[in-house]
C-alpha cells in the first residue's frame, strides 16, 4: 500500500480525490497526519505554489506528500483570477465574492472561455514530480447549483449542459481538472 500526505486544509478537495482512489493507494490529509498550518501559496505561479505546499509538509514530516495548486483562467480578463483565484474579491477567500466579480466583470463580454487548470507536486523519496490537469468549459450568465466549491456555480465544462455545481462529484470527476491530474499522480505511482 503506497501512503501519501495530501497538503491542503481543503476538504473539497480532498473528498473529490478520495472518491477517485484505487485501492493499493492511501492518501492521509493533514489533520489525519495532525497538522495545523495554513500553508503559504505567495507565488505568481501555480506550479511554484504547489511546489511551496509539498515542501513545506515534507519539511515538516519527511515523509512522501503531494499538494496542487488550482486556477480558473478566463480568456478576456487575459488569464484571470489564475493564480489568485483563492482571494479575487478579497483577502477572505469568500466563494460568493469571487463569482459576483467575475460576472461582473464579464457583463456584456461576449468571450465566455474558460478552464481550470491544476497543477500537482508530488515529493517522492525527496524529489520532486509534476502533473497537470486542464479542463476547457465556459462561464454562464448567472451561478446556479450548491455542490462542490469555489466557482463551480458559474462553470459549465465542454461536453456537459451545466455548471459544476450541478453535478455530483462523480460526475464532476467526467469533466474535472483535478481528476485529469490525479490520473496522471496515480499512474506514476502505480509504474513504481
Ligand atoms: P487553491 O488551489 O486552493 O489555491 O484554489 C484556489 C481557488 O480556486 C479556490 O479557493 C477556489 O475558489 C478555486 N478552485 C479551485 N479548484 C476549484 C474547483 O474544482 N472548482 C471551483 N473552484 C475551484
Amino acid at each position: 500500500m503506497t501512503q501519501l500526505i495530501f497538503a491542503t486544509n481543503n476538504e473539497h478537495k480532498v473528498t473529490e480525490i478520495q472518491s477517485l482512489l484505487p485501492d493499493n493507494i492511501s492518501v492521509i490529509t493533514l489533520r489525519q497526519a495532525g497538522i495545523d498550518i495554513d500553508i503559504p501559496e505567495p507565488h505568481d505561479t501555480l506550479q511554484e505554489n504547489a511546489t511551496e505546499k509539498a515542501k513545506t509538509i515534507f519539511n515538516i514530516t519527511n515523509q512522501n506528500c503531494f499538494s496542487e495548486d488550482t486556477g480558473l483562467e478566463i480568456e478576456a480578463l487575459q488569464g484571470a483570477p489564475g493564480v489568485h483565484s483563492a482571494r479575487y474579491a478579497g483577502e477572505d477567500r469568500n466563494f460568493q465574492a469571487n463569482i459576483d466579480k467575475v460576472l461582473t466583470e464579464l457583463n456584456g463580454i461576449e468571450n465566455r472561455n474558460a478552464q481550470f487548470r491544476t497543477v500537482i507536486c508530488l515529493i517522492w523519496d525527496g524529489i520532486e514530480h509534476y502533473f497537470e490537469g486542464i479542463c476547457r468549459g465556459h462561464i454562464n450568465n448567472q451561478d446556479t447549483g450548491t455542490s462542490g466549491f469555489g466557482y463551480d456555480p458559474i462553470f459549465i465544462p465542454e461536453g456537459a449542459d451545466k455548471s459544476f455545481a450541478e453535478m455530483s462529484v462523480e460526475e464532476k470527476n467526467i469533466y474535472s481538472h483535478r481528476q485529469k491530474a490525479v490520473t496522471q499522480l496515480f499512474a506514476f505511482l502505480n509504474s513504481l
